[in-house]
C-alpha cells in the first residue's frame, strides 16, 4: 500500500495538482487549463483570482483574523449580517454564522425545534423534507436529505424523518402531468402533515431549485406559495435551503425571490463567500427570534469558527463585488444565453432528455430513450464517464441525480457568473464533444 496522506474522494484516482485560477479558468501544474463550468461545487460564483477579495482578506488579516463568538463580536460580522438582511426577502432577518452548508441546514433544523420549545410546544420536533433532496453530509443534515447514496451507510444513526414528493415535472413521482395535476406534489405535504400530526412537526425544508439530488429541478409557478400556505395553516416553519441557489446564482439574490415567498429560515453557503473562505449562515426572521429572545436568549448551536471576522470580511467583499459588477443581472442574462445554447445542442444529441434550470444553475438529464424518458441503468455510469471525458478535455461539470434509488443521470452546468459569451461557446463545444463520445 502506498500512503498518500491526503484522503481524496476516490483513493486510487489520480487528481491533478492545481496551481492557480483566473476568471472562469483553473490551471494545473502541467500548464493545462480547465474551464470551470460548475464553479467547483457551484461555489466560485465570482470566478477565481479576484484581486479585490485578496485585498479585503489582507486588510482584515492585518487587523484581526479570529475572535471567539462567545467573547467578542466584530465589525465585519455585524456588517455582513445587516447586509444579508437588507438583501433578503422581507429584510427582517437575524443571522447565525457557520462554516458549511451542512452546518447551515442543521442549525436551521435546531433553531426550528428550539423555536417551538420556547413557545411551549416541545412535541413539534420533526422536520419534513422531500424525497429528492440534498441538505448536507453531517448527521442532522443527512437525516433531512433524500440522497440514498449518501445516506446508505449511516441509516441506523439517522433520525427517522418524513419525506414528501418533489416537484419533479419531467418525471412526476406521482405519475401526473402539469398543470392538470394542480400541484399534487404540494398537496402531498398536506397529506403527510395530516398523517403525522402537525403537533409533531417543527418545519418543512426545501431547496428552491433542487440541486445535486436531481439537477436544477425548477418547480411549477405557484408551488412555493401553496407550500407556504400549507405550512402557515398548520403552524409549521418553512426553511429554504439556499446553499446552492443563494447569492445571485439563479438571477436573483435569493432563489426564493422567483416565487415571491419569504421563508421563516434560510440556509446559505457556497456562493456567499464564492470559495474564498469557508463561510455559511442560517438566517431567521424576527418572528422566529422573538420567542427565543423572550425565553432562553441563546441559540443552542455554534462552532469555533462561527462569525470569525476574517471570513465575514471576505464575504462582505464578495457581496460588494457582486453588486458592483451587477452579477445578479449577469446570471439571468448569461443563464438565458447558456440555456438556449444547451437546448440547441441537445436537439442533435439523442441521450439528452431534458435541459432545465434558472439563471446560471442549469442541468442536463441523460436518458436511454428520449420518448419514453427511460433512464440508463445505474451500472452504465453515463454521468461519471461523461464528466471524466469533459475533464480530460479541460471542462469541469458537476454530477447530479442518483438521489432516489441510486439511478438517474444528470449533470449541473453552473459556471462563474462572470462568464463571457465566448467562454460559453467554448464550454458548450467541449460539452457536446464529451457527450457524443460516451454515446
Ligand atoms: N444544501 C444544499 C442545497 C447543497 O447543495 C449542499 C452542498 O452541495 C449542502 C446543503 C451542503 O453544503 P456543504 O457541502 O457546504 O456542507
Amino acid at each position: 500500500m502506498k500512503r498518500e496522506h491526503v484522503i481524496k474522494p476516490i483513493l486510487d484516482h489520480p487528481y491533478p495538482t492545481i496551481q492557480y485560477g483566473k476568471g472562469v479558468y483553473l490551471y494545473d501544474d502541467q500548464g493545462k487549463a480547465y474551464i470551470d463550468g460548475c464553479s467547483g461545487a457551484v461555489t466560485a460564483g465570482i470566478g477565481h483570482g479576484v484581486q479585490e477579495i485578496v485585498d479585503a482578506m489582507m486588510e482584515q488579516a492585518s487587523k484581526v483574523s479570529f475572535v471567539y463568538r462567545s467573547q467578542f463580536t466584530s465589525e465585519p460580522a455585524e456588517q455582513l449580517a445587516k447586509k444579508l438582511s437588507d438583501l433578503a426577502p422581507g429584510n427582517d432577518y437575524w443571522t447565525f454564522f457557520v462554516n458549511s452548508g451542512s452546518e447551515a441546514t442543521e442549525t436551521a433544523m435546531k433553531m426550528a425545534i428550539q423555536y417551538w420549545q420556547e413557545r411551549g410546544r416541545p412535541g413539534k420536533n420533526k422536520v419534513i423534507s422531500r424525497r429528492m433532496s440534498y441538505h448536507g453530509i453531517t448527521m442532522g443534515a443527512l437525516s433531512m436529505s433524500g440522497h440514498v447514496l449518501r445516506r446508505r451507510r449511516f441509516i441506523p444513526l439517522l433520525a427517522d424523518l418524513p419525506v414528501v414528493a418533489p416537484p419533479y415535472c419531467y418525471r412526476c413521482p406521482l405519475g401526473k402531468t402539469s398543470p392538470s395535476c394542480q400541484m399534487a406534489c404540494a398537496d402531498d405535504l398536506n397529506t403527510a402533515i395530516k398523517r403525522i400530526g402537525a403537533e409533531h412537526i417543527a418545519a418543512f425544508i426545501a431547496e428552491p431549485i433542487i440541486g445535486a439530488a436531481g439537477g436544477a429541478i425548477v418547480p411549477p409557478a405557484g408551488y412555493y406559495k401553496k407550500i407556504k400556505e400549507i405550512c402557515e395553516q398548520h403552524d409549521i416553519l418553512f426553511i429554504a435551503d439556499e446553499v446552492m441557489t443563494g447569492i445571485a446564482r439563479t438571477g436573483a439574490m435569493f432563489g426564493m425571490e422567483h416565487y415571491g415567498v419569504e421563508p421563516d429560515l434560510i440556509a446559505l453557503g457556497k456562493g456567499m463567500s464564492a470559495g474564498y473562505t469557508p463561510m455559511a449562515a442560517t438566517m431567521a426572521k424576527d418572528h422566529v427570534m422573538e420567542p427565543i429572545l423572550q425565553g432562553s436568549k441563546s441559540i443552542m448551536s455554534g462552532h469555533t469558527y462561527s462569525a470569525n471576522p476574517q471570513s465575514a470580511a471576505i464575504s462582505l467583499a464578495v457581496l460588494a463585488y457582486i453588486e458592483k459588477h451587477q452579477l445578479v443581472e449577469a446570471a439571468e442574462i448569461k443563464g438565458t444565453i447558456l440555456l438556449n445554447r444547451l437546448r440547441q445542442m441537445a436537439d442533435g444529441i439523442a441521450i439528452i432528455g431534458d435541459v432545465r434550470g434558472q439563471g446560471l444553475l442549469i442541468a442536463l438529464e441523460f436518458v436511454a430513450d428520449r420518448t419514453e424518458k427511460r433512464m440508463f441503468a445505474a451500472n452504465i455510469g453515463v454521468t461519471s464517464r461523461m464528466i471524466e471525458k469533459a475533464f480530460h478535455k479541460g471542462l469541469l461539470v458537476y454530477p447530479a441525480g442518483g438521489a432516489v434509488d441510486g439511478e438517474g443521470d444528470a449533470i449541473i452546468v453552473a459556471p462563474p457568473l462572470v462568464i463571457t459569451e465566448e467562454e460559453i461557446d467554448q464550454l458548450v463545444r467541449i460539452l457536446a464533444e464529451s457527450i457524443r463520445e460516451v454515446m
